[in-house]
């Protein structure tokens, strides 16, 4: 396992140094926390694409977690940290559930469900557009055995007519018993307000778990690479199979504040290889240069990107690769 970059954040668990309880004695400040402070673990279980990212990121108000219009590219948990008066929500993004085809399929199922049994609250989010569908159905069917408190937010209101919103959610209650249920567009950030003020005042009685000014839990090198890889997709959707997996390799402070990172892009083949390098490398350039921006942004450090590409086959069968995302190896 690689080492975690330094982070900016302090460490969690800890207030920060502006926190009006920073001076006081220790007891003092566990008894304040316990007294005033809500920390709520909300799962959020859905079919790919029906915008659990775009959710999480609306909900923290920045980026957090990957958005892609790749299917099945959401592969680790990723959490987004909310603040809503005095309650502390944390988002966990499960990768999309699915009817599990191969080994690396099976693997992103068990973490979604893993991810679920973490939580205080599982929020099941459905694509108003797609309606209930197979996939859906299955996933309703699912939750409905889960021993968690259950709500039902309907997402992509902004793309149907009231009634067949309404059609849709008298179905989905039949088939699954919720707490509440809520009507959103991620996208244009409708309904996500009121989501957000229920889960604060809903969330169990606690600590923050997390320092205030901290928004993500993914290590910055994991982040780094999920960024790379979005860059891949969004470039070559068509071409590549998601199968293909990007790695940070470096990661290195230089004395003038810049950070130089190194990434490898593991390809199953060859001729995979050369789609993404690209005539004279100019995919490989575009890509990284993207990927370079965003990272800076993001770490708020300039950042020098140097992008490896690898052939490594059948890399869906290597148990390391499976640590190395966040996953675990299926054994059975
Ligand atoms: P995930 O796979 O569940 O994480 O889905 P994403 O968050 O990656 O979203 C999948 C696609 O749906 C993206 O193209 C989003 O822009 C789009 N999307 C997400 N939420 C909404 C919404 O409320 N309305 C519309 N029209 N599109 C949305
Ligand atoms: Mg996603």
């Amino acid at each position: 396992m690689p080492e975690r970059p330094r982070r900016r954040h302090a460490a969690p668990g800890r207030n920060t140094d502006d926190s009006p309880a920073a001076n006081a004695p220790v007891e003092q400040i566990e008894t304040a926390a316990e007294a005033h402070t809500r920390c709520g673990f909300i799962a959020l279980i859905g079919a790919p694409n029906v915008g659990k990212s775009t959710l999480i990121n609306a909900l923290v108000g920045s980026k957090v977690a990957i958005v892609s219009h790749k299917v099945q590219t959401t592969r680790t948990l990723l959490r987004g940290i909310v603040t809503e008066g005095n309650a502390q929500l944390i988002f966990i993004d499960t990768p999309g559930i699915f009817a599990p085809r191969r080994r690396l399929d099976r693997a992103m199922v068990s973490g979604a469900w893993t991810g679920a049994n973490d939580a205080d609250a599982v929020a099941v989010l459905i694509d108003a557009a797609r309606g209930i569908d197979q996939e859906t159905a299955a996933i309703l069917a699912d939750v409905a055995k889960l021993d968690r408190r259950r709500i039902l937010v309907v997402n992509k209101v902004d793309l149907v007519e009231k009634p067949t919103l309404l059609a849709l959610v008298k179905d989905a209650i039949d088939r699954a018993s919720f707490v509440a249920t809520f009507m959103v567009s991620a996208l244009t950030g409708d309904g996500v307000a009121d989501l957000k003020r229920w889960l604060a005042a809903e969330a169990p009685a606690g600590p923050w778990h997390y320092p205030e000014d901290q928004i993500m839990d993914a290590p910055l090198r994991q982040l780094a690479a999920e960024i790379t890889r979005e860059k891949l997709y969004l470039r070559l959707h068509q071409e590549l199979p998601y199968q293909s997996t990007v790695e940070t390799t470096g990661w290195k402070e230089l004395k003038d504040g810049s950070v130089r990172i190194e990434q490898t892009i593991f390809v199953e083949r060859a001729s995979q290889r050369k789609i993404v390098l690209g005539r004279n490398g100019q995919t490989i350039r575009t890509i990284g240069a993207q990927a370079r921006r965003e990272i800076a942004e993001i770490i708020e450090q300039e950042v020098h990107l140097f992008l490896f590409v690898k052939v490594r086959e059948a890399w869906g069968d290597d148990p390391e690769r499976y640590r190395e995302i966040g996953l675990e190896y299926p054994t059975e």
